[in-house]
């Protein structure tokens, strides 16, 4: 295709201002899709992204547009997901396209995510062209949402497109916008290939499907490319592009957005950012690398059924093949037995693949608490990545800790903005900025990753009824006076529930998990004392009263079906339960007596 008619764009936005529905009307609008085969959010593919309405693997779709001039353009789209937790997806899938949409709710006006994808998009050299969303809605407000994009983000919004994607006005005069506004791509065809690696993906027939950006030179069928980062040599065996089905071509060209097969096993022997060149006559230099993403929360997960340990590794292997982001290692767990000890981007990845297992695997889990990767440093010097607190080497080795610290920037209506400011300090925040978008104030907070990755976003919808937005980027590690705290449940530890705090907060939280931990395990017919501790030292304490555990006795003995339907739903509770010593603790106290309420 001849560069001048190719246009390649994103469409960034926070999530629900109507992303995925615009996609879907672009796609409708040039009936690149048979009208008995649209359906909504045609781009999210996955089960769980619909349910949750995110959008989380990029997903691509190539356009066909017949422009005013009467020309047919070519109209890449590839869609990025909204989320903080895939930020790295974000930006690698940016570097293979020129331009964006910056698609903002009229409703609502720019939020956390608008902002950290546009930037994000500036980052990338984007061309951006403003779209106002959901202007069919009487509480629509382009000139005040139109105002605040130029005041926030500092971007000319005097041509924004007011668009509904619901009726699908202004729609033909987005797909102009893309045609006149957006740069054609650079590049040139007689150059040695270098293409960019922007994703991939298993498919169980195909294996592994690479999507890539041609920048320079020809990709064609049968050709062996090799991957620049490692040197590895695949002969490609088909090559297309997406309409959004998979479609074969005989080439790629510059500019051009499609993928390839290879006879790739797994997802792990391809590298975003690579550079793939062809094996012989290749590029010389490797485009601008990108860096891969790494773990920052790990958990535990374990089978409630212990005799499901070898179905639960079966999953968590499929899901890696098509993950790579996701890392996993044998844990045992005295408390829990054998499991898996897993990193994720973010807590979204993590209850995405928890659920996965869940559903897709039939296998009922226990998720112990998420935690962050510390920074040990040993008095001998050597630096040790804890990933599980269970694992903190003893003290009296270890010279001290560093944690992984977080920007955090949330938007939020002033009326709550007290109650965010003091969530924020009651998390060690320390305040850096404080400015207003209009009548939203915008909070930024160096924060420790550890008091933000367990239930911040959730206390922060809570305070705020909904109202503030959220968006964070990692910064880096600092010291910080932070020690391992252990629960004793009848005088044994049970390391699925250690945790590493502050100093300064441990008495605070030892008491509120002791606490929660007594309404969370049943009363047994012994009395159990539940303990905090740090380093062998009890800072915290409550005892469980004994109680005959007698469910039948309200029945009075008379009713027998009544009876035997209690002693079923007993049963079926018991499932939930983990037998530790004497004790029985249920798999929910493993997650919930960590909640700060
Ligand atoms: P995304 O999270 O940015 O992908 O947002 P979605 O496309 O999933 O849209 C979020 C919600 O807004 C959905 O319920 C859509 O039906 C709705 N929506 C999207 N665009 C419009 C619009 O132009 N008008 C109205 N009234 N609703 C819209
Ligand atoms: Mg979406």
């Amino acid at each position: 295709t001849d560069l001048s008619r190719i246009r390649n764009f994103s469409i960034v936005a926070h999530i629900d201002h109507g992303k995925s529905t615009l996609a879907d009307r672009l796609i409708q609008e040039t009936n690149t899709v048979a009208e008995r085969d649209m359906k909504e959010q045609l781009l999210d593919a996955m089960d769980i992204e619909r349910e949750r309405g995110i959008t989380i693997k990029a997903n691509t779709v190539r356009i066909d547009f017949t422009a005013a001039d009467g020309q047919d353009y070519v109209l890449n789209l590839i869609d990025t997901p909204g989320h903080v937790d895939f930020a790295y997806e974000v930006s690698r899938s940016m570097r293979a396209v020129e331009g964006s949409l910056l698609v903002v709710d009229s409703t609502q006006g720019v939020e956390a995510q608008t902002l950290a994808n546009v930037y994000q998009a500036i980052d990338a050299d984007h061309e951006i062209v403003p779209v106002l969303n959901k202007i069919d809605l009487p509480a629509s407000e382009p000139d005040r949402v139109r105002e605040q994009i130029e005041d926030v983000i500092g971007l000319d919004a005097s041509d924004a497109l007011l668009v509904s994607a619901k009726t699908g006005e202004g729609i033909r005069e987005t797909l102009q916008a893309i045609v006149d506004r957006l740069p054609a791509p650079k590049g040139d065809p007689e150059a040695p290939l270098k293409a960019m690696l922007v994703d991939s993906w298993y498919d169980a027939y195909l294996g592994v499907i690479v999507l890539v950006r041609v920048i320079d030179g020809r990709l064609r069928k049968g050709e062996r490319v090799k991957m620049m980062s490692n040197g590895s040599v695949h002969h490609v065996d088909r090559i297309g592009v997406f309409r959004p089905a998979m479609t074969q071509v005989d080439e790629l060209g510059p500019g051009e957005i499609g993928f390839l097969t290879a006879s790739i096993k797994q997802v792990r022997d391809t590298r975003v950012g690579d550079t793939i060149t062809h094996e012989k006559k290749g590029a010389e230099t490797a485009l601008p690398g990108f860096k891969p993403s790494q773990p920052v929360v790990f958990c535990g997960l374990f089978p409630v059924d212990s005799a499901q340990f070898e179905d639960l590794r079966d999953a968590i292997e499929k899901l890696a093949l098509n993950d790579a982001s996701f890392s996993f290692e044998v844990e045992s767990s005295a408390a829990l037995g054998f499991g898996f000890r897993c990193g994720f981007l973010g807590l979204l990845h993590l209850e995405v693949i928890r659920d996965r297992i869940e559903r897709e695997y039939d296998i009922d889990l226990i998720t112990t608490a998420p935690s962050v990767v510390y920074h040990v440093y040993m008095k001998d010097g050597e630096m040790r990545e804890l990933h599980n607190p269970a694992d903190m080497p003893d003290l009296t080795h270890v010279d001290h800790l560093e944690e992984p610290r977080i920007k955090a920037t949330i938007l939020v209506p002033d009326d709550y903005l007290g109650d965010v400011l003091k969530l924020c300090q009651d998390r060690r925040g320390i305040q850096e900025d404080l400015t207003y978008a209009g009548p939203r104030a915008m909070v930024v907070y160096d924060l420790p990753l550890n008091e933000v990755v367990f239930d911040f976003y959730d206390r922060l919808k809570s305070v705020t009824k909904g109202y503030a937005s959220f968006d964070y980027q990692m910064t880096g590690y600092r010291q910080d006076n932070l020690v391992k705290m252990q629960i004793l449940v009848n005088e044994e530890p049970v390391d699925a529930l250690s945790v590493m705090v502050h100093r300064d907060r441990a008495e605070t939280r030892g008491r509120a998990m002791v606490e929660k931990l007594k309404d969370l395990i049943p009363r047994h017919m012994f009395k159990i004392p539940i303990q905090a501790a740090i380093g062998g030292k009890v800072i915290a304490r409550e005892t469980l009263a004994a109680l005959r555990k007698d469910v039948t006795a309200k029945c009075y003995g008379g009713d027998v079906s009544r009876k035997k339907k209690l002693l079923e739903k007993q049963k079926a509770g018991k499932k939930k339960m983990r037998q530790f010593g004497r004790v029985e603790i249920p798999q929910s106290a493993f997650i919930n007596a960590l909640k700060m309420d």
